[in-house]
């Protein structure tokens, strides 16, 4: 086969040089057609779109073309040519087919139509499926957009350790990370675990957040974020967990809560924009396959602000509610850790937008957050939203040291090898505020997608670590 050098389909789709030759690469997603002529839609991942091929047979050796199935991997050398035919201006008039990777009947994606459940179970073909090609391209715009927002804006791109050993929102959320010999431990006569012989010469794990070494970073650089993977054991099985997922953490020196919810919802918005924008042909499809309400609602998000509403107000709202007969599950009252009903109450039907919840009960938040002048709830926000509830979570952080110092007594948090962190509220501390938004939240929300597993590559949960 003559070597010309390759035309990806998105270009190829594009383009007017009719008459040229081309050559494409890709998948063949079906093949149709005549003892005279066939058609065969070809796919190679630059966009949802596929591009017609078309083969007049007896130009061609049989045992090649009865090769060209569905699921095979070719390449074509041809002539640009318009299309005839409906939905498309272009197709390629085939001169020379190779077939680089055949592809048997046992191909498990041979029809379409096949449940999440049984994709991800093939999770390592899922990605040349429509839907999913459509996900990840999509999953890649919002890493984009997630930089450039912040480059834009003047923040620095900072990374953070995986490995950590401290333990920022509280025990029994982390993986361990060790080079002991696990059939061989020595325990002290208290039966604790002596890790002075272990690799880091202490206990590690790997990180639940970035945010205290973020800290670090933005009380000295002004204004950093983080973008990297995060691990959190819990054994939740929800459609909005995962046990290995990512997550942005901006960090702003001077920010206060409202600068806060600010740069929340104007960096939220940005990205939607940006799928909007960039990711037309697929939201279209995902819009048209998954969710009939996804462009709808990316646009309603655009449009609208964000309702800014404190805890405890919410609390009156939903004990309302119940007094009007609306039922939840779960009980409602000042102090409670909102359930997910309650927080998709607030925001799917009470005020049918997102919506910032401030001002928690210090109980239910982490120590670090900064406490109001009642002394019973702290600068805390929640960014809930329709369909996922929370997207992000953050606050100002205390930046006084005698009352930090206080709730990690209060709160009996080991903190002694924290010293690094407290040096931040000894020498030049300052207000500063910042926020997690776990990036595959965002990617259910711009994509209409039901569950998180589906919207990162190789999601890991309780039990499943395939691939
Ligand atoms: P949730 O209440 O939903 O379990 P959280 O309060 O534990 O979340 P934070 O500690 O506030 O979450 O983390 C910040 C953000 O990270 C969350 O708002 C969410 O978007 C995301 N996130 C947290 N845990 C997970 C997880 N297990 N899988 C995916 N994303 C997560
Ligand atoms: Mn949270």
């Amino acid at each position: 086969m003559e070597k010309i050098s390759r035309t990806k389909v998105i270009d190829v789709l594009k383009s007017t040089a009719y008459g040229s030759i081309v050559n494409v690469k890709g998948w063949v997603r079906t093949r149709r057609g005549s003892k005279v002529v066939n058609f065969i839609a070809l796919n190679d991942g630059s966009t949802i779109k596929n591009v017609q091929i078309v083969v007049e047979i007896d130009k061609f050796d049989e045992d090649i073309i009865k090769d060209v199935t569905t699921g095979a991997c070719i390449s074509i050398n041809g002539e640009l040519v318009q299309s005839q035919g409906k939905g498309q201006t272009v197709e390629i008039q085939c001169r020379e087919i190779e077939v680089l990777g055949p592809c048997g009947a046992d191909y498990p994606l041979q029809k379409k139509g096949h449940s999440m459940e049984f994709l991800r179970e093939h999770a390592n073909l899922r990605l040349r499926t429509n839907t999913f090609g459509a996900v990840f391209r999509i999953r890649h715009n919002m890493a984009m957009a997630v930089h450039s927002y912040f480059h834009e804006h003047g923040f620095f791109y900072f990374n953070t350790p995986l490995i950590t050993a401290s333990d920022c929102e509280g025990a029994g959320q982390m993986f361990q990370v060790t080079t002991k010999n696990l059939y061989d431990l020595k325990k002290d006569a208290d039966g604790k675990i002596d890790y002075s012989d272990d690799f880091f010469g202490k206990m590690t794990s790997l990180t639940v957040s970035g945010q205290l070494e973020g800290e670090l970073g933005a009380t000295a650089l002004g204004a950093i974020y983080t973008f990297g993977p995060t691990f959190r054991a819990e054994n939740s099985n929800t459609p909005r967990h995962l046990a290995e997922f990512w997550m942005i953490e901006p960090e702003v020196a001077f920010n206060d809560i409202t600068d806060n919810m600010d740069l929340a919802e104007d960096f939220i918005k940005y990205c939607v924009k940006w799928a909007i924008e960039k990711c037309q042909d697929d939201l279209e499809f995902l819009n048209n396959m998954i969710d009939k309400t996804l462009l709808d609602r990316l646009h309603f998000v655009l449009e609208h602000d964000f309702v800014r509403l404190p805890y405890t107000e919410g609390i009156n709202i939903l004990e309302d509610a119940i007094k009007k007969g609306h039922k939840f599950e779960f009980p409602v009252y000042w102090g409670v850790d909102l359930a997910s009903e309650h927080e998709r109450f607030l925001v799917e039907e009470h005020f049918k937008r997102p919506v910032i919840l401030t001002d928690y009960p210090k109980e239910i938040k982490a120590f670090y957050m900064k406490m109001n002048e009642d002394g019973k709830t702290v600068r805390a926000m929640d960014v809930l939203f329709p369909q996922i509830g929370e997207i992000i979570g953050g606050s100002e952080r205390e930046e006084n040291y005698d009352k930090l110092i206080g709730r990690i007594k209060e709160l009996n948090i080991p903190m002694k090898d924290m010293w690094w962190y407290l040096d931040t509220r000894k020498w030049g501390s300052c207000p500063h505020s910042g926020f997690g938004l776990g990036f595959e939240r965002l990617i259910l929300f711009v994509t209409g997608m039901q569950n998180i597993r589906d919207v990162i590559p190789f999601p890991r949960t309780p039990n499943t670590a395939e691939f």
